[in-house]
């Protein structure tokens, strides 16, 4: 397991597309809160779709 995947919240059995929304599309970096939102990293928009 690399360090990027360390960094994703632990799996406690809820929908892992609530946290996969996050994933930054340019940077791939977890936003800190649900989309719609920016990439905290690089700025980037997260759609709410
Ligand atoms: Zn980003």
């Amino acid at each position: 397991m690399d360090e990027a995947e360390r960094a994703l919240p632990p799996e406690d059995g809820g929908d892992p597309a609530c946290w996969l929304r996050r994933v930054c599309p340019a940077c791939g970096r977890l936003a800190d809160e649900d989309p719609p939102t920016r990439c905290p990293a690089c700025g980037a928009e997260l759609p709410d779709d």
